[in-house]
């Protein structure tokens, strides 16, 4: 819709009509004026009600902050790892070599702490990983053949299709094996015959399914044997699978991440290059990563996608930061996916039994957390909600700091463990009967 700013032509009333927005919605003035006027031209005798449904239309489309008590910890459509964010708006030096005063390497820092982490020898950081597969295969393996397990040949959600994919980056997939199985024989084999010209061998981590039964698949370690660069799509970024981070905070730990591909491992078993999310089990923002032979890595970060793919400086910053903490064993107080992961549900217990006691509505309830993003499919962790009758999971969307929840069986369901502790006030307030 186009409106031209005449003022002559506007009624008197538009301008009053947006000024009475503007105590309730924090939106910039001209768009409230928008909002009136339009309400103005549609329908003059409810334009007051009309008015208040656009403004609030027009800031849900924004984005913004929201409480997650869905229970699902990387929620896709809500940022998948919370992070808080500041900035001292201060310029850095995401490209300044302070030793030298010449231009640096925005990577230099976090390849530093994924080495120490992973046993890498070196790392690059794009937008995500998606793009990190995609770089990968351009660089090296642009018109030669890639060898992966039928099993393997998977579509991650959103569209990641590992047939497209090397599709679009010029590689040619190789199919190897079957389904169901896959040997150390059928990659040799692939590699063995000239006319596949294999330049990779690729394990990528099924990660949001999983399959039964009568199954056998090549382990990286066995790979690697056959004399060609291995490539590990771990996705999840599970940093290492003994999880020293959650001792003393989580134990004994899930079988599912002992079973999950960790980067140190994948490495540490004879992966050439590691590739992973920033933003599903690492904990840290939407990025991919690239980690291990220094040549490799080399190859990748001077290909020319990687001027298209490369992150901005905050998620370098932020991705710094999380990575410390790793380093530092404080994941758990300071990453929020690992905070929510690791608290207790006696915890999540105790805090529903106060909301619903200072609210005297709805009822503690034993529940059902799942990490998310496609992350280790079936896994669940044990949590406590509050229960209230009906869907009111409109009425929680529309508060200034929306409320996101879950419904079961007609029944609303607030998920404690996905809600930071701080914020179970605003809990109380949107189940408090109105004044
Ligand atoms: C999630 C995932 C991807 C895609 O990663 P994004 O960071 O979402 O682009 C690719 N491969 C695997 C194995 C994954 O799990």
């Amino acid at each position: 819709m186009t409106t031209t700013p005449d003022s002559a032509a506007r009624p008197p009333s538009v301008d009053a009509l947006a000024r009475t927005l503007a105590e309730t919605h924090d939106l910039p003035h001209a768009l409230l004026v928008d909002c009136a006027r339009r309400a103005v031209r549609d329908d003059p005798a409810h334009a007051d009600v009309s008015a208040h449904q656009y403004a609030q239309e027009l800031s849900a489309t924004l984005v913004g902050d929201v409480i997650n008590a869905t229970g699902v910890l990387l929620h896709t459509n809500l940022g998948r790892a919370p992070l808080p964010f500041a900035t001292s708006g201060r310029a850095y030096n995401i490209e300044f070599d302070l030793a030298t005063g010449k231009r640096g390497s925005r990577h230099d820092g976090t390849a530093a702490l994924v080495r120490a982490l992973t046993g890498a020898e070196d790392a690059i950081v794009v937008n995500n990983n998606a793009a990190a597969v995609m770089l990968v295969l351009a660089a090296l393996a642009q018109g030669r053949g890639v060898a992966v397990s039928r099993g393997e040949s998977v579509e991650i959600g959103g569209g990641f299709r590992i047939p497209d994919v090397m599709e679009q980056s010029g590689a040619r997939l190789v199919d190897v094996g079957t389904t169901n199985r896959t040997r150390l024989d059928d990659y040799a084999r692939a590699v063995a015959s000239p006319t596949n010209d294999i330049a990779l061998t690729m394990k990528i981590h099924p990660s949001n399914f999983a399959i039964q039964g009568f199954t056998e698949s090549t382990s990286v370690a066995e790979l690697a044997t056959l004399g060609v660069p291995v490539v590990a799509d771990i996705g999840s970024g599970l940093i290492d699978n003994s999880c020293p981070w959650l001792f003393r905070h989580v134990e004994p730990l899930p079988q599912f991440l002992v079973n999950e591909p960790a980067a140190r491992q994948s490495v540490a078993d004879g992966a050439d290059l590691v590739t992973f999310s920033g933003d599903k089990l690492l904990g840290g923002p939407q990025c991919g990563v690239i980690a291990g032979r220094a040549e490799l890595v080399r190859k990748c970060a001077e290909h020319p996608l990687m001027r298209a793919l490369r992150p901005g400086g905050h998620t370098i910053l932020l991705l710094q930061e999380v990575l410390q903490k790793y380093v530092d064993r404080s994941v758990c107080d300071f990453v929020p996916f690992w905070r929510m992961f690791a608290e207790k549900t006696d915890d999540l217990k105790s805090r529903a039994d106060t909301i619903v006691r200072a609210t005297g509505t709805g009822r503690v309830v034993a529940s059902t957390a799942v990490i998310g993003a496609g992350s280790a499919p079936g896994a669940s962790i044990d949590s406590f909600a509050v229960e209230t009758d009906g869907d009111i999971t409109r009425q929680l969307r529309a508060r200034e700091l929306p409320i996101i929840a879950r419904v079961e069986a007609g029944r609303t369901i607030i998920d404690m463990r996905t809600v930071h502790p701080a914020d179970d006030e605003h809990i109380v307030r949107a189940l408090l009967p109105p004044q």
